[in-house]
């Protein structure tokens, strides 16, 4: 019954009709139903879905047609199906192509209860205009647009902290630095640094739990740390990485450095790819990406280096500070 059935019946095999409409579509996303849910996990790993409905027993992801067909291959070892979900192929690449036409999102797409790239800066601007003794906006590097694009190609962002505590009282502090959006498609955790940030500076002197941690900790939020990539995000595009256009420069789907794959810190180890059109691209050096190289001098300058040299030393038990990086 092969080719009878448009996908049906591959036995393992890429269709042609597939194979045309990789060709046809930039963006193409599987829907990948599973038995197994050990595999699905592997899986979710491996590929970074976009969704996993464990429970309902699919995962999403968006596969090179090289992928496509190894999972194909390999679908009754592991107890899959694998098919294309063609609608969603076909919307992300239509936005795709509105955003490189020059569609800026005004609202978050999908999402509106989420503010804008333009709109979190907003608001940490207005956290320091109203709360001038507990709050600055500090610029700490540049998105690679800004600062690393070609001429013709510059736009692109400062990277900016949020830093709150009461400089009332007098330090040394310990510090909480928190990063977020790190990921572009990951929207949520943006609005969440904001809005805690927003907490906090709303609580104090009424909440006596937040009094003291800003009277006696400092609290610094990079809000977006991945801004050149949220904007795709903002067009309702599932993007991940950087924008980088000097990684994998033909393709304007899959350009970009894993900016979570690119830390100097066990780079290019398992997790992470080669490949630079993969989504988990690690980039094409330690700390190769401007947005990576300002955490890192960041996190220096935040927390003293008290680690043991071997690689799962833990830190001393007087070590202060906290990083979280929020996915
Ligand atoms: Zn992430």
């Amino acid at each position: 019954l092969a080719g009878c059935a448009g996908w049906a019946g591959t036995e393992g095999r890429v269709s042609e009709a597939e194979k045309r409409f990789f060709a046809q579509n930039e963006l193409v996303f599987a829907r990948v139903d599973f038995t197994d849910l050990e595999v699905a996990r592997r899986l979710v790993v491996s590929f970074e879905a976009v969704s996993a409905r464990y429970g309902e027993g699919y995962l999403l992801l968006e596969l090179s047609l090289q992928d496509f067909a190894r999972l194909r291959e390999r679908e009754r070892e592991l107890g899959l199906r694998v098919s294309l979900d063609t609608a969603l192929s076909e919307q992300q690449s239509r936005r795709l192509r509105g955003f490189e036409e020059g569609a800026l999102a005004e609202a978050l797409r999908d999402f509106p209860c989420y503010r804008t790239l333009e709109e979190t800066f907003a608001a940490a601007r207005r956290i320091v205009a109203e709360h001038p003794a507990l709050a600055a906006w500090a610029d700490i590097g540049d998105s690679w647009r800004r600062g690393f694009a070609p001429r013709f190609a510059r736009s692109g962002h400062d990277l900016r902290v949020l830093e709150l505590t009461n400089r009332a009282v007098a330090g040394p502090k310990p510090r909480l630095f928190i990063t977020s959006a790190l990921h572009a498609r990951e929207l949520a955790t943006a609005e969440l640094a904001t809005r805690f940030a927003e907490h906090l500076v709303g609580a104090y002197g009424t909440d006596p739990e937040v009094t003291w941690l800003l009277d006696h900790h400092e609290v610094h939020l990079l809000l977006q740390a991945n801004p050149d990539g949220r904007e795709l995000a903002e067009a309702g595009i599932l993007w991940r990485k950087n924008v980088n256009l000097l990684a994998c420069p033909l393709s304007r789907a899959r350009r970009g450095v894993d900016l979570n794959r690119n830390f100097a810190f066990e780079w290019g180890t398992a997790g992470s790819s080669a490949e630079w059109c993969s989504d988990t691209y690690r980039g094409p050096a330690p700390a190769s990406e401007p947005e990576t190289r300002a955490i890192q001098d960041y996190l220096r300058r935040s927390f003293p280096d008290v680690r043991g040299p071997a690689l799962a030393d833990a830190a001393p038990a007087d070590a202060w500070g906290l990083y979280l990086d929020l996915h």
